[in-house]
């Protein structure tokens, strides 16, 4: 056993080799030296485990031809593209929005370049980040004034920080919302230094419950969407346009969270369950927050529109600045809001909204188009079924998106296999598991990914 372990080769000497020369290069000496280490180490464990027995140690080409493995893959980017054939078109875990082309250039050039961050260029002074956008959503959304911050869940912490802190805010039992992520609206509330008080029930809140809560404490009457559950039967809750009416006659306001925040009018894509911003804001809603990543179809983003008295207050908080938004987002951001003015269509213009506008016909053919290859080029069992997609993230959270998907099977694998295999993939392809079956939803697939996924698919189960 000491013999093998003096034969193992010293750290120095391997280093010095030819072998370790082009790694260093590429790696830097101290990541080669921790990697030798580690598989030398690695070798005297076995060695002390076979207990004198013989045993093969790795030969000095297998141990660089391994480092090299490690080496690359420890430096390969994590946060890689992936094609989403989940069927849910707004899927936090894969990015949420893609982006419009436009929106893609903004962010390039800021990037790249110095820009007018925080400079009004017409008179030389300081300007605010919050004016590249301000004119926009107001002409959107007809709000007085707005401003935007790093996400809709910082903008409803800004909001009650700066307008409720040591108040109470009063929400409906109805609508104390879990969003995911650990975002509680009861916590949200207690952490802006708020002082929740429920009001209703479960299923059902009447206006005279928020009238007989309202006292000289209560800064706001807080609405939010119930963007991830459903409360159905015996309910009911007050419209806004009540409790706007009856939080302005008590000389308190109304905040509503939209959470998803749509633009403009889906009904005639069959798409109407989130309510309009612009609708909102005419309801006689005071505030409204609402997301830049999904049904926006822009960049992360949490945008606060309403009374300009409200804005001024939360502009000026501490808050505002520590969840500011970066100069990227806010690029994408302002072009993604400029696609929705006219002569723009936004429905052409912006993947979120050209995913959940697509017709089911256009579906099928690149369903089609994946099926066929699939089970000419590959030894996979490709079947084309009918599918169900989400806008997903909480937008229109009861509506059921027609869609179609191939259903992929090999009798030697089972679903959660076949599933890893594309994940791994070299583009990761993310799939859906449903009733035991690996499904590829195509909804959410660009065309130009369905050749990808042909290529994938070979390499995984050729022919
Ligand atoms: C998604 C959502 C949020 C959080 O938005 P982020 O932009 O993800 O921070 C807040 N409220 C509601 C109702 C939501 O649906």
């Amino acid at each position: 056993m000491q013999d093998q372990l003096r034969r193992l080769p010293k750290v120095q000497t391997l280093l010095e080799g030819d072998a370790a020369a082009g790694l260093i290069a590429r790696h830097g000496r101290e990541d080669v030296a921790n990697a030798i280490r580690a598989k030398l180490d690695i070798a005297r464990a076995k060695i002390m485990a076979a207990g004198g027995a013989s045993i093969s140690v790795i030969s000095e080409q297998s141990l660089f031809d391994e480092i090299a493995t490690d080496l690359n893959a420890a430096k390969a980017p994590t946060l890689k593209r992936a094609i989403n054939a989940t069927g849910v078109i707004i899927h936090t875990n894969l990015g949420r929005a893609r982006l419009a082309p436009e929106a893609i250039e903004a962010m390039q050039s800021v990037a790249a370049h110095y820009s007018s961050l925080e400079l009004a260029l017409d008179n030389g002074k300081r300007g605010t980040r919050h004016a590249h956008v301000e004119d926009l959503i107001c002409q959107l959304t007809g709000a007085e004034a707005a401003m935007v911050v790093n996400n809709c869940a910082a903008a409803i912490l800004t909001c009650l920080s700066a307008l409720a802190s040591g108040q109470q805010v009063i929400a409906s039992r109805g609508e104390l919302v879990e969003i995911g992520g650990s975002f509680r609206m009861p916590d949200v509330i207690t952490q802006s230094g708020a002082v929740l008080k429920e009001v209703g029930t479960t299923n059902k809140t009447h206006l005279r419950d928020y009238a007989e809560a309202i006292g000289d404490d209560t800064a706001l009457l807080l609405k939010s969407h119930t963007s991830n559950y459903a409360i159905v039967g015996f309910t009911s809750a007050p419209d806004r346009q009540e409790l706007a009416q009856l939080a302005h006659e008590t000389g308190t306001f109304l905040l509503e969270d939209l959470g998803s925040g749509v633009l403009i009018d889906l009904s005639k894509y069959g798409l109407r369950e989130d309510p309009v911003v612009r609708d909102v804001l005419a309801a006689g809603v005071d505030l409204v927050t609402f997301s830049g990543d999904k049904l926006l179809g822009g960049p992360q983003a949490g945008i606060i529109a309403g009374r300009r008295a409200l804005i001024d207050r939360i502009k000026k908080h501490p808050m505002a600045r520590a969840v500011r938004i970066d100069k990227l987002s806010l690029a994408a951001l302002r072009a993604t809001l400029a696609l929705y003015k006219s002569p723009h269509e936004p429905i052409a213009r912006i993947p979120v909204l050209q995913m959940l506008a697509e017709p089911i016909e256009h579906i099928r053919d690149r369903a089609n188009q994946l099926c066929t290859a699939i089970q000419k080029e590959t030894s996979l069992r490709a079947v084309q079924i009918a599918s169900t997609a989400r806008a997903g993230a909480g937008s229109l959270p009861q509506q059921d998106l027609p869609s179609a998907a191939i259903a992929l099977s090999r009798e030697d694998t089972s679903v959660d296999a076949l599933a890893e295999q594309f994940r791994k993939a070299e583009t990761p392809i993310i799939g859906r598991i449903t009733q035991d079956q690996f499904l590829l939803d195509m909804r959410a697939v660009a065309a130009e990914e369905v050749a990808m996924i042909i290529a994938a698919a070979r390499a995984i189960s050729p022919k």
